[in-house]
């Protein structure tokens, strides 16, 4: 719907000129209520297609179905493993939904944030292009991957949040208090990127506005204001600018004017959609070759954190090669550790047994170095790929 779009996905479209970019169809995250599985199915592909006839560009960005990349449920474990029952609990999203939930409340609609943690983090991700609603997810998720980092090495980069300047928060049409939200039951309180024309003139027309005339952003009156930035974020213009236009003219030609301008700029999206839908082979063919560059690229993080947690390397896992496994006795143990998980776990036993000032520091750099190279090993922080990095551990 128009939110979503002047809220993230027009800045998604800008920044994946300057920045590699992930884009996901968050069908996991789809569950945490009721979906019917054929629906399911159809509005996946047609979320996919949307990004695309929106301009996302497959050539330079990853698309791909969430579901078909399982690091994202792998890393959601050991996240939920650092996570508090409270710091959930506290999410505005969990209470709202909760509250309008009648009593009925399911796991994953509390773990929901732990989720897009690992969405977000798997890719190493700088930059988050979200609507405010998301704020506290992504304030979330740069909050573990710094408890993260700080209990096993630095693994994560610590993302920032991107919103635009105007739309960030897009309120209903007819309830303008509340967020405009694809999920709302009354379809008339957004207007969806593929309405027919007769649809947006009727929803813009009937818009809540306010008592008064004037076309103006007055902060005490929720219903123009809206109207206002939606057109200023569709048209690209200052919200200034918009009001100077209309000064002294009425509601209605505002409303007419700002429905046409929906409507065009939609009419190329919904164009370029109704080929992409025609298409479902190469719909389907951007999807798989997404999932697959998805796939390895959260692997390699994915890899690191189940090092850094102390999970053995399993076969054929040539990512998670240890390097080698230390000869001789090894402290509480019959079993040889590979040396940077031990190192790791010395460490760390010095700081909980409160020894620290036992140890030389000659000792105790030794130990920091050795773990510090482990948040690297397999892939250092310069190469791509195993094949560039000519480091040995
Ligand atoms: P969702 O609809 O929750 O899947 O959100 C997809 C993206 O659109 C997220 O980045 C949201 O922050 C953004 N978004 C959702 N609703 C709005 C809204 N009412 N105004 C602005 N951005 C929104």
């Amino acid at each position: 719907m128009i939110g979503n779009y002047v809220g993230a996905l027009k800045n998604w479209v800008e920044l994946q000129a300057a920045y590699e970019s992930f884009f996901l169809v968050a069908d996991l995250h789809a569950i945490t209520v009721p979906q019917d599985p054929v629906d399911l199915q159809r509005r996946s592909l047609e979320f996919a297609a949307l990004l695309l006839a929106c301009g996302i560009d497959s050539g330079k960005s990853t698309i791909f179905l969430q579901s078909q990349v399982p690091a994202h449920l792998q890393l959601l474990w050991v996240i939920n493993c650092v996570t508090s029952m409270g710091e959930l609990q506290r999410m505005t999203q969990f209470k709202d939904k909760k509250d309008r939930s009648a009593g009925s409340i399911h796991v994953g609609l509390f773990d929901y944030p732990a989720l897009m943690a690992a969405d977000i983090l798997l890719y190493r991700t700088d930059l988050v292009p979200a609507g405010e609603d998301q704020e506290q997810h992504i304030e979330f998720a740069r909050r573990i991957a710094r408890k993260f980092n700080g209990r096993y090495g630095e693994i994560f980069r610590i993302p920032e949040s991107y919103t635009p300047r105007t739309g960030a928060r897009m309120m209903g049409l007819q309830t303008p208090t509340t967020k405009m939200s694809k999920s709302d039951r009354n379809a008339d309180n957004y207007v969806a990127l593929l309405d027919p024309p007769d649809a947006i003139y009727r929803k813009i027309k009937t818009a809540v506005t306010d008592s008064g005339s004037e076309i103006r952003c007055d902060a005490s009156k929720p219903g123009i204001p809206n109207l206002i930035t939606l057109y200023a974020a569709v048209s690209g213009e200052e919200v200034s600018s918009v009001e100077n236009r209309y000064v002294g003219k009425g509601y209605a030609e505002f409303k007419r004017n700002l429905a046409e301008l929906i409507i065009d700029f939609l009419r190329p999206i919904q164009a370029r959609y109704a080929m992409i839908a025609a298409d479902p082979a190469m719909l389907t063919e951007v999807l798989q070759s997404g999932a697959r560059n998805a796939r390895e690229r959260s692997e390699r993080t994915l890899s690191r954190v189940y090092r850094a947690v102390g999970f053995l390397p399993g076969e054929g896992d040539h990512r998670r090669r240890t390097g080698g496994w230390r000869s001789g006795s090894e402290r509480q143990s019959d079993i040889a550790l590979p040396s940077k998980t031990k190192a790791l776990h010395d460490r760390r036993s010095i700081m909980e047994t409160n020894e620290t000032k036992d140890v030389t520091a000659a000792a105790a750099a030794e130990t920091d170095a050795e773990a510090e190279c482990m948040t690297d090993c397999c892939v250092c922080c310069c190469c791509d790929t195993e094949e560039e990095c000519s480091m040995e551990e």
